[in-house]
Order: structure tokens, then C-alpha cells, then sequence
């Protein structure tokens, strides 16, 4: 992107309070007018003081008295429109930047998961935050600077010119002295400054990640070692700086030279021409003032380019994130499921992560209301890709999935996935009350709904036991619970919001018999009468399934009962003796 893309945009993103804006801005072209008539009005007064000395002192008095008033009239309005933007202009650039902040985290959310795959959520947030601060900025200076700047030297140089040409002729060339200046040091260290942003993002992935794992970081000695790599990340980042900051430092000397160097030519040629009879003091002062009010503005643009340009790397990372394409969305037209039966049916699905090989290929089965379909195979058979596309959290490249004989394509997302619930193998919970959690699929539940669904998760004796009850907070990820009570939140939390249908991940982490029968028992509560979809690592899980699907390199190579599989001696029999719980597996086969 470039800078006037980079600034156009930004600028565009106040499209929804335009109305505002635009008056902000014409504030801001009256500021700019009314600063230069103050420079004529300057001059016009000195000469009146230089030349009046033969005249009545009354008529010195009036003539004085008019330039006077004109000034404090003058003076007024530019306090009237100071007020206006510097009132308004926070407020608005305030109001967007929390807007922006929740449109792009509305957006993030419902980016693929192969996209958040892709990028550590500390780098998101650092995205988000720093783009959003200097869209703020941007957006603030734009009405307090920008705007008069710009007028200032579109009219200001005409105006020089205009009034004396041979005192003009010296302000115009200060402009291209500055804007050849800036060309080239953008030119030379832009690149510069984006591997610089590169570091500062990869260092807030790295810092967010390492303080999402302090656990294990503690625990393996690693916090020394962490601490050091982020030194030597930061010593890169300050490497990468320091050349393009002597790039900046040495355009603002010779800017600030320049600037003098004008005024004091202007002194130098006006004393000449004032010697020769051409111009007044006066016109010499009014020229003064508009040199010093051009290096001014000149000096606000350099500043803002250099703000612009320190900033455009991190707005960039801003703007491509925002405009990612959510893989998935709904349909112009689509429809509400209402409540499903549960009826689900795979016809020929195939998709792939993009890299050429199909995680799922050609996959069919249908699944009656309440059945229970377990899905075993190897790691990376495509099983958990197979439940993704029935959330569709991707849409598959063939084959049509249908809920109730309807194709899931053509229904809202929302309707399509109230109706599923899910219990992950790590039990994810966020960092907010058991009850928050809880509430999670249905936030209107009712205490007693909440009670009732724990107890037949078998979590509500625990849930008693902890500091603050159902208000006690779970830590991130809810750390500080075990991994028995972690599964039985998440089951109860599936309860609550009572799905038709439901996808189990079974974790493969052994629990100890007692906390296993009783996260057993609350999945038995959990499955009744409801379509199951279970990614199996347990056998008394597939054994009691009504269909087994077995996958390989994303297809499924058979299928049946338990006892129709395992008499095929197949690969299915393979998996139960070396995958599915060897030491269960090894006692089935004696007991058979
Ligand atoms: P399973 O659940 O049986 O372990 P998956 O459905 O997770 O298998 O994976 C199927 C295939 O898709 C594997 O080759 C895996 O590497 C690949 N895969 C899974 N998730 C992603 C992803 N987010 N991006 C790219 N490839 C993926």
C-alpha cells in the first residue's frame, strides 16, 4: 500500500460520521484562511506606525483603531472554530476508535480456524490495539493540522507571490527543498521500517505466548531462557531501528536549516528592496510572518509524514487483517434450521486445507436422530475435519452435508450451529466465572437450569465445594481446575444449551478411575437422545455405538458394529489392538 492509500483509507473509515467530519473540516479551512490575514494585518499596522508621523494623531488613531478591530473580530472566530474542532474532533476520533476496535474484533472472530492457526492471538491483539491508536491520531490530527496545513500552502504560496514576487519567489523554493528531502528518505528506509514492525509484532506474539504459559515455562526451568530470547528480540528490533531514526534526525537538521536560512534571506533581499524604494517595512514584516508560518507548516507536514511513516507499517497490519475474507458466512437468502431432529447425512464430501491433498475424501454416512456414530482412526485421518465441516467452520470443496434434509449451505450459520454442541478434548474455558461458562451456548438459563445441568454432569458437587460456588472464577483456560472437572463443566455447559445434535471429542489424557467412571456418566447423560458424533479414543465408547466409521487418509475404509468390524478382522481390528486402549483392547481379546 502506499502512503495516500494508506491515508485514504484511514481517512475513509470516518465515512459513518461524515456529516460531523465535514464540519470539522471547514472549521479547520477557517482556521487556515484566518491565519494568514493576521501577517497582513501585522504589516499593514507597522507601516501605519512607520509612515503616520506627519498626520493628526486622530486620523493615526482611527486608521490604527479599524486594523485593530479587524484583528479582535478575526481573533474571535478563530477561537469560535479552535473551540468547535478541539471539542468535537476528540469526541469523534474517541467514538471511531472504539468502533473500529469492535468491528475488527467481531471480524477476527469469525475468521477461519486455519487463519487463527496461522497468527498467535498476541499478535492479533497488538494489531489491534496499536492499528487502532494510530488510526485515533491520524484521524485527530488530520482535523487539527492536517486539513489547514494543506490549505495553508496551497494559498500561502500563491498569495507570497502574488503580493511581491521577488520576496515569494524565496518561500516557494523552500517547498521543494523539503518535499525532495522527504521523497528521499521515505524512499530509502520505508522498507526499513516495516521489518522493524515485522520484529515489534513477532515480539508481542512471542511475550503473549510465553505469558499464556507460565506453567510450563515454570516448570521447565524456562524463565531465564525466555526472558533472554525476548532481550535479544528486543536488541534486534532496536538494530533495525537506530539506522532509519539517523535517516529522520538528519532530514529534521537540514529542514530546520532551510527554515532559517529563508528567513534570514528574507531580512537580507527585503533590506535590499527597501533600500531601493520597492517595498515597505511593513511588507518586509508581512513577509517575515508568512516565512515563519510557512516553516511552521511545513514543519507540522514533515512531522506528520514522519508519524505516518513510523506508523503505516502497523495500519497495514491493520487493514490486512480487516481485510482477511471470513471463509465461511451465510448465504444471501438463508434460512433459519429452527430445532432440528437431528437427522445428518454426508453425501460425498471432499475438502482440503489448500495444500493439495484432501484431508477428506469422498466421505458418505448418515447418522438417524439419536444415534451415536463414532469416528476412530489415526491421528490425521481426517476425523476432526469431517465434524469441522458439519459446524462449518469450512465449507467443503464437493459433496453437499444436510441437517434434517436440508443442505447446511443454504442455513444460517447461527441457526446451524445453535442447533450442535460441542465438548472439546481440552475442555476449553474462558477466563470468567463457572457460571459464565456455563451459560456460555445459552446465557438466558435459569439458575435452577444451571444447577440441574451440572448435577447431571456430575459437576455440581464440586462446583459447591469451590471459594465463590458458581461465581468462582476458572483462570485462564481454566487452569486451575483438574482435568476431570474441566470435562465435566464443558459437558455441563453442553447440557445447558441442549443441542439435538452433539460433537464429542474424547480427550485421550488418562483420568483416574474414579473422576473417569464420573465423567462417564455424565456423557451418558449428555448423549441420551441425541445425534452423537464421537471422535473415539476409547473402546467402551465405539462398542456401544450404533455405527462405526473408520477413517484413513481422510477416507473411510469401513464401516459397521462393533462386532461386524471386529469379526472383519480388518483395519478396524488393527487400530482396537494397537490404538484404542492396548490394555482394554488386550483384555477384550481374552474375554473373547
Ligand atoms: P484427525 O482428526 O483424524 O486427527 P484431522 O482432521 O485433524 O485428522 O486432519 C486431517 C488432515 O488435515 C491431516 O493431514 C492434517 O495435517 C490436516 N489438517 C488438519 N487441520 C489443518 C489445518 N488447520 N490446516 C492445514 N491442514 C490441516
Amino acid at each position: 500500500m502506499s502512503f495516500v492509500h494508506v491515508y485514504r483509507r484511514a481517512l475513509g473509515l470516518l465515512r459513518a460520521e461524515r456529516g460531523l467530519a465535514i464540519v470539522l473540516g471547514l472549521a479547520n479551512l477557517a482556521l487556515a484562511g484566518l491565519a494568514f490575514v493576521e501577517p497582513l494585518l501585522f504589516g499593514r499596522i507597522i507601516d501605519l506606525l512607520a509612515t503616520g508621523e506627519g498626520r493628526p494623531p486622530g486620523e493615526r488613531w482611527t486608521a490604527s483603531l479599524e486594523v485593530m478591530v479587524l484583528w479582535a473580530g478575526i481573533g474571535c472566530l478563530t477561537i469560535a472554530a479552535n473551540i468547535l474542532v478541539a471539542l468535537h474532533a476528540d469526541r469523534l476520533a474517541h467514538r471511531r476508535r472504539l468502533a473500529e476496535m469492535a468491528r475488527y474484533f467481531e471480524h477476527v472472530l469469525n475468521l477461519s480456524l486455519a487463519f487463527h492457526g496461522r497468527h498467535h492471538s498476541g499478535r492479533l491483539l497488538k494489531v489491534l490495539i496499536q492499528g487502532t491508536d494510530h488510526l485515533f491520531g491520524l484521524w485527530l490530527a488530520f482535523f487539527r493540522e492536517h486539513l489547514a496545513t494543506l490549505i495553508g500552502l496551497v494559498l500561502l504560496l500563491p498569495l507570497s507571490l502574488f503580493l511581491e514576487w521577488r520576496l515569494g519567489l524565496l518561500l516557494v523554493c523552500l517547498l521543494p527543498v523539503f518535499a525532495v528531502l522527504t521523497a528521499l528518505v521515505i524512499a530509502r528506509a520505508q522498507h526499513d521500517q516495516g521489518v522493524v514492525e515485522e520484529y515489534h509484532t513477532d515480539l508481542a506474539a512471542r511475550a503473549s505466548d510465553a505469558l499464556g504459559n507460565v506453567t510450563l515455562l515454570q516448570s521447565f526451568t524456562r524463565l531465564q531462557a525466555e526472558a533472554a530470547e525476548l532481550r535479544l528480540m528486543m536488541a534486534r528490533v532496536l538494530a533495525a531501528q537506530l539506522p532509519v531514526l539517523n535517516w529522520w534526525a538528519m532530514v529534521t537538521v537540514i529542514s530546520r536549516m532551510a527554515g532559517t536560512v529563508t528567513l534570514v534571506a528574507i531580512f537580507l533581499l527585503g533590506t535590499w528592496l527597501n533600500i531601493q524604494g520597492i517595498v515597505s517595512i511593513g511588507e518586509i514584516v508581512t513577509f517575515a510572518g508568512f516565512a515563519t508560518l510557512l516553516i511552521g507548516k511545513l514543519d507540522h507536514t514533515m512531522g506528520f509524514v514522519n508519524s505516518l511513516f513510523f506508523q503505516k507499517p502497523a495500519l497495514e497490519q491493520f487493514f490486512d487483517v480487516v481485510d482477511q475474507q471470513a471463509s465461511v458466512s451465510d448465504r444471501p437468502g438463508a434460512e433459519d434450521l429452527g430445532r432440528a431432529r437431528g437427522a445428518v447425512r454426508f453425501e460425498d464430501v471432499s475438502f482440503s486445507y489448500g495444500d493439495g491433498t484432501p484431508a477428506v475424501a469422498h466421505v458418505s454416512f448418515g447418522a438417524e436422530p439419536g444415534e451415536t456414530v463414532a469416528l476412530v482412526g489415526q491421528t490425521g485421518a481426517g476425523k476432526s475435519t469431517t465434524l469441522a465441516l458439519l459446524l462449518r467452520l469450512h465449507d467443503p470443496e464437493s459433496g453437499r452435508i444436510t441437517v434434517d434434509g436440508r443442505a447446511i449451505a443454504d442455513l444460517t450459520l447461527d441457526s446451524l450451529r445453535r442447533n450442535i454442541g460441542v465438548v472439546f478434548q481440552d475442555s476449553n474455558l474462558l477466563h470468567r466465572s463457572i457460571a459464565d461458562n456455563l451459560r456460555l451456548g445459552r446465557p438466558d438459563a435459569s439458575v435452577a437450569e444451571m444447577i440441574a445441568a451440572a448435577r447431571l454432569a456430575e459437576a455440581h458437587d464440586f462446583i459447591q465445594r469451590s471459594a465463590q460456588g458458581y461465581d468462582t472464577l476458572v483462570g485462564e483456560r481454566g487452569q486451575s481446575l483438574s482435568g476431570g472437572e474441566r470435562q465435566r463443566l464443558s459437558i455441563a455447559r453442553a447440557l445447558l444449551k441442549n443441542p439435538p445434535i452433539l460433537i464429542l471429542d474424547e480427550a485421550t489424557s488418562a483420568l483416574d478411575s474414579a473422576t473417569e467412571s464420573l465423567v462417564q456418566k455424565a456423557l451418558a447423560s449428555l448423549m441420551r437422545a441425541r445425534t452423537t458424533f464421537v471422535i473415539a479414543h476409547r473402546l467402551s465408547t465405539v462398542r456401544h455405538a450404533d455405527q462405526i466409521l473408520v477413517f484413513k487418509e481422510g477416507r473411510i475404509v469401513e464401516r459397521g458394529t462393533f462386532r461386524v468390524l471386529m469379526d472383519k478382522r480388518g483395519y478396524f481390528a488393527e487400530l482396537v489392538e494397537t490404538q484404542l486402549e492396548p490394555a482394554e483392547a488386550g483384555l477384550s481379546r481374552q474375554g473373547r
